[in-house]
């Protein structure tokens, strides 16, 4: 396991009973916390042949923004329904309770396009794997996830078994 594992904070019950809430702000709001967590993310990435970023809003903005600069690659932002100016396409899935819809610009992906999509942490999956559907519904082509935390026990790699998933720390 990552030495970066000693930054993150378990807070019980948040945001409701009987979730433990992995804190990332406790790795972002610390130098060395942070650093480590961009390296190790970037250390993921070597070796893959990519041409952008997608960053999932909004703790995935954190790590892929650095990601993308260390690199030399865009950062593509996807987002809340809402958020975005220009044309957009949108997806909508499940959540535990009820739907959320995300979206991208219309052009930020080109035909072809290899994509790395980046979250701070993955549960079950919905999150990415919808991203992952809007990234493809453009013609790109998803090549890796990458994930600063996953939570095992709730099987997004399972969910997104077609896809390449890596993460720096894994918990229960
Ligand atoms: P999911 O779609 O289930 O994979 O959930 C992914 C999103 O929910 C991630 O972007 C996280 O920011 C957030 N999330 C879900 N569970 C937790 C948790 N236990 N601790 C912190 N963030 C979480």
């Amino acid at each position: 396991m990552s030495e970066v594992e000693k930054y993150i904070k378990s807070i019980p019950d948040f945001p409701q009973p009987g979730i433990i809430f992995r804190d990332v702000t406790s790795v972002t709001e610390d130098p060395e916390g942070m650093k480590l967590a961009i390296d190790e993310m970037d250390k993921l990435l070597e070796g893959v042949d990519y041409d952008v970023i997608a960053g999932a809003e909004s703790r995935g903005f954190i790590f892929g923004a650095p990601l993308a600069y260390k690199n030399g690659k865009g950062l593509v932002l996807v987002r809340k329904k809402g958020k975005l100016p220009r044309e957009t396409v949108e997806m909508s899935y499940d959540l535990e309770y009820g739907q959320a819809t995300i979206e991208i610009h219309k052009d930020s992906i080109k035909p072809g396009e290899k994509v790395v999509l980046v979250d701070d942490l993955i549960a079950t999956g919905g999150t990415i794997e919808a991203a992952a559907k809007l990234i493809e519904s453009l013609g790109g082509i998803v090549v890796k996830m990458v994930f600063l935390i996953e939570l095992t026990d709730l099987k997004g790699r399972e969910r997104l078994s077609k896809y390449d998933v890596a993460s720096v720390v894994q918990f229960e």
